[in-house]
């Protein structure tokens, strides 16, 4: 059950470029797995995106070694995001998928550094449903933990 459809083939996608050198990009860090570059949006001063160096579209597609490594890559941006800007707070995140709100068909985490009142919103519609609604959902992700092979599927 293909979730995601890959649009942009490994080696060609704009972060496969960056990756690769072939369109500059501000590189904050990089190591075996992930490179970290300032985003051409900059909805705050110091945002970072932290990119696996292999083309996978989305965190389903990770292996768990590159998952393990982008969340150390964005604890480290982070910290150093903190010393650099004083900001009030960081909010990481990660779209997957066009409804997930994702454009660039490569993954990424945002590292962004918030500031009181930046205007930054996310609408985040709470359903607060019944319990037993909730331990059902949970039931649906139990067993599919049970049945999902530790492979990723690139
Ligand atoms: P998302 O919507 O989570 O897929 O985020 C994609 C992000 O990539 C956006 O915030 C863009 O500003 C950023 N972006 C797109 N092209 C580039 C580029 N060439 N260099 C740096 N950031 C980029
Ligand atoms: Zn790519």
């Amino acid at each position: 059950m293909p979730m995601f459809v890959d649009t942009s083939p490994p080696g060609h996608c704009i972060f496969c470029k960056i990756v690769a050198g072939d369109i500059p990009a501000a590189k904050v860090y990089e190591d075996d797995l992930t490179v970290a570059f300032m985003d051409i949006g900059q909805v705050n001063p110091g945002h970072v995106l932290v990119a696996s160096k292999r083309h996978a579209v989305t965190v389903i597609n990770l292996t768990p070694e590159e998952a393990a490594a982008v969340m150390q890559t964005a604890q480290r941006v982070a910290a150093a995001a903190q010393r650099a800007f004083d900001p009030d707070g960081i909010t990481l995140f990660q779209a997957n998928g066009e409804a997930g709100g994702q454009t660039v068909f490569h993954f990424h985490m945002h590292v962004l550094p918030r500031h009181e009142n930046d205007g930054v919103a996310l609408a985040w519609p709470r359903k607060e449903p019944a319990v037993h609604l909730l331990q059902g959902y949970a039931q649906q992700l139990q067993q599919a933990l049970q049945e999902q092979t530790a492979a990723p599927t690139v």
